[in-house]
């Protein structure tokens, strides 16, 4: 069976020789050396100032709405996985849909003003499939509007925008380290920032808002990783360079063999070093994504319809309509990529799609 996605598993040697550490220290969690270890090598492969691990992708949108989202509106894209739109609502925020770009497929940052009211209080906007949004005119938004900008960064692992790490941009990005991205650590995440005081109220957040073992410096949560997650994540660590070449490998193959007359794949903005982290593909109609994903899975290949549902419609949320956002949901399948996926099944994947694509 060929999925969408493998995990990408280190070998068990490797990640035996980090758990050591911890057996020997018998110190499981609470920022012990595998998490700090870990942090140090991200922050100098990623270049970024501040980075804190967390146990998840979604806890730290949630920490960045508690600081930023006041309890207003915050505006969003409906293209996106369902932790965005679900961790402003979970935050008692009201999510205010605005429409995407047909190609980039990030939030359209031309229909933004026009949604910003009184209450608005944040941006919370996905580099959607790793490609950046347009970083510069929301930058330029929000400080004309006095808005904070948080960015789903999920998919962003070694995604670099104008030479810098695109989680340099905005008030803070997050991102996810689940099973199924790029690099992982079975579960967890990360939040990033470029400011010594926001960062102290993100640490704070992340860990009960303990300043030393009696103290409190406001309100917290626990947002902490283990150590088991951290030593998979070292061991996985070690192998980027391969994930990454692996990956691109299977995306060059895609770009030089599908027959692109009635497809169309992502197009990543200007100026961005990306990361192969999915490859989407955009059929003329929904019934022609149907017949193909049908065909597939008759060879036991299944590709996964993501994003979808546009989240504006789904049944607890509920927003305005967004006719591009609706449209590219229906019509975009993600294809399989991962790093040991051979040549034949993509020859496979390829010749299937060519030849009932129309
Ligand atoms: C994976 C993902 C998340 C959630 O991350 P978790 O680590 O699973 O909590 C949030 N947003 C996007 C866009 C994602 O793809």
């Amino acid at each position: 069976m060929i999925t969408v996605t493998k995990t990408f598993l280190p070998s068990i040697e490797l990640y035996n020789s980090y758990l050591q550490r911890a057996w020997e220290k018998v110190w499981l969690t609470n920022r012990g050396e595998l998490t700090l270890e870990l942090e140090e090598k991200l922050k100098n492969y990623l270049e970024v100032s501040h980075l804190i691990i967390t146990n998840n992708g979604t806890i730290p949108l949630q920490i960045a709405l508690k600081l930023f989202g006041n309890g207003g509106e915050v505006i969003t894209t409906p293209f996106s996985y369902i932790a965005t739109s679900a961790a402003i609502i979970w935050e008692n925020c009201q999510p205010i849909f605005v429409d995407i770009h047909p190609e980039y497929l990030t939030i359209d940052e031309s229909k933004i003003e026009a949604s910003i009211t009184p209450k608005t209080t944040a941006i919370l906007a996905t580099h959607v499939f790793g490609n950046p949004c347009n970083v510069i005119a929301i930058e330029n938004i929000a400080k004309k509007h006095n808005l904070k900008v948080i960015y789903d960064a999920a998919h962003c692992f070694g995604v670099k925008h104008n030479n810098k790490s695109v989680f340099n941009y905005g008030d803070i990005s997050t991102c996810s380290f689940h099973a199924t991205k790029i690099f992982h650590t079975g579960e967890g995440g990360a939040m990033f920032c470029n400011d010594n005081k926001l960062f102290d109220k993100l640490f704070y957040s992340h860990n009960f808002g303990h300043n030393g073992p009696l103290d409190f410096h406001g309100l917290g949560i626990n947002a902490k990783i283990s150590e088991l997650q951290s030593a998979l994540g070292l061991a996985v660590f070690d192998n980027i360079n391969t994930i990454f070449s692996e990956r691109k490998k299977v995306v060059d193959f895609y770009n030089e063999n599908l027959d692109f007359s009635n497809l169309k794949s992502l197009k990543i903005r200007e100026n961005t070093e990306w990361n192969y982290s999915y490859y989407p593909v955009i059929f003329s109609s929904e019934e022609v994504l149907l017949t193909v994903e049908n065909e597939l899975q008759k060879e036991n290949i299944f590709p996964r319809r993501y994003f979808y549902p546009s989240l504006n419609t789904v049944n607890y949320i509920n927003g305005a309509s967004m006719p591009v956002s609706e449209s590219i949901a229906s019509r975009i399948l993600c294809l399989p990529l991962y790093v040991d996926l051979s040549i034949s099944d993509l020859e496979r994947i390829v010749s299937t799609i060519n030849k009932f694509t129309c």
